[in-house]
């Protein structure tokens, strides 16, 4: 068989650039959020120039995997992903990364081989994009909506991390400060769904918190996320407390056991980012009927195009589909919007930290809200571009925070010593 005259784009360098920017003191169910976030930059040069971008975690022992695959895919063809993921197996192997923070759930080799693959999946793709002058909502099949609906993300906070200066959020730490926040939020940015990360205080005044929300917005969907902080028995509780309220219960309890016995006496569906986190756990879900959605997130699933597997496979099963976020910078929302709309089945809005980010490594005026929603960018690829300057100052920042790894509960302990993650307290 004769190979066919199409030029391939072959990878001549991979660099990974982990950077460090400010997050406000966010608290949930095992601390606080630390004075810097961390993230990893993915660039691919490829050989006629072109530059394909990605964005994951920047903890240090995950960026050190991630710097090991993409020496290794250096002389792959970006439109080959499949020799790109086979190469990332093979480099990869059996290691590893523990969620050193415990809020997106279990371990496996497997999750943590399709971590580092989606890195340089989304870059390859960001790359073919620029290559032949397609957005990669095309590559994906072609945007089924320009516009992608996201939620309010609302965070019980301080106003400002102890030793600094007062955020331009301030203070949330009761139901007329979240109601506040939330405010502020939806007039800022339009958002027509609400979410609420719960676990931080005791179950009745997280009740009174989503309470206060319904009186001041009335038809906004609603949700809560306590990070699996609560017993069984507490979560049924605060589920037929909130009957008619919550439009999902996310993760109100650990493992996929405790999730099915809640959902056989919860009134409203549960939703997860923690107990159906790879391929391997769909099995035992279904069988068990321990959720009803599914929050993916092509930094762990395994990309954009397995993310779209992962959505046909919940509406061949009855589920509902939507996305997680982690504190996370503009490609990585370049790669939610443009995988949004080029899923045809995504049931919910979206999660995103974005409103949160005080400074983006992209060059402004591609990624905005509108009515809650992200216009899918209009340029090539991913159809954002790096800014180089704020990328360097960025690493720096990464070199002088003295930051390695997210560590919530550690620096809640700098400031309360006696401090305890509250999983299993309640
Ligand atoms: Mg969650």
């Amino acid at each position: 068989m004769t190979k066919s005259s199409s030029s391939s784009l072959v990878i001549r360098e991979a660099t990974v650039t982990p950077v460090a920017f400010r997050d406000p003191p966010l608290l949930n169910c095992v601390g606080v959020h630390q004075p810097w976030a961390l993230r990893s930059i993915i660039e691919l040069r490829c050989e006629d120039g072109a530059v394909g971008l990605g964005e994951s975690y920047g903890d240090a022992d995950f960026v050190q995997l991630l710097e090991i695959a993409a020496e290794a895919v250096v002389g792959a063809d970006v439109f080959d992903l499949n020799a790109v993921r086979a190469r990332v197996d093979v480099a990869i192997g059996d290691r590893v990364t523990r969620d050193a923070h415990g809020l997106i759930g279990k371990s496996s080799s497997l999750k943590t081989r399709l971590s580092i693959y989606s890195a340089l999946e989304v870059a390859c793709l960001d790359a073919q994009g620029r290559a032949l002058n397609r957005p990669v909502c095309e590559l994906l099949g072609g945007a089924t909506r320009r516009d992608v609906p996201f939620a309010a993300y609302l965070f019980y906070k301080w106003d400002r991390h102890p030793g600094g200066e007062a955020d331009a959020w301030g203070e949330a730490i009761d139901p007329q400060g979240i109601v506040a926040q939330a405010r502020e939020m939806i007039e800022r940015f339009g958002f027509r769904s609400i979410k609420l990360k719960g676990g931080v205080f005791p179950p009745n005044e997280e009740i009174e918190a989503i309470r206060a929300l319904r009186e001041a917005f009335p038809t906004h969907p609603l949700r809560l996320d306590p990070n699996a902080a609560w017993q069984v028995g507490t979560a049924v509780n605060v589920a037929e407390a909130l009957d008619g309220v919550l439009e999902y219960l996310e993760d109100p309890t650990p493992g996929l056991a405790g999730m099915a016995e809640v959902a056989r006496r919860a009134p409203m569906p549960l939703a997860t980012n923690m107990c159906v986190v790879s391929w391997e756990d769909i099995p035992e879900a279904i069988r068990l009927g321990a959720v009803k959605i599914v929050l993916s997130d092509h930094h762990f699933w395994g990309g954009l195009r397995l993310s779209q597997s992962l959505s046909t496979l919940c509406q061949a099963f009855g589920l509902g589909i939507s996305m997680h976020s982690n504190t996370h910078l503009g490609i990585s929302l370049a790669a939610m919007v443009h995988l949004g709309a080029a899923t045809p089945y995504m049931s919910h809005a979206l999660d995103t930290h974005y409103p949160w980010l005080e400074e983006d490594v992209v060059v402004a005026g591609t990624l905005g809200f509108a009515d809650g929603a992200v216009s899918v960018p209009e340029g090539p690829g991913l159809g954002v571009e790096l800014d180089r300057r704020v990328l360097k100052r960025m690493h720096k920042a990464y070199l002088d925070c003295g930051l390695v790894r997210r560590d919530d509960t550690g620096y809640m302990r700098q400031i309360e010593p006696r401090f305890e993650p509250n999983t299993g307290r309640w």
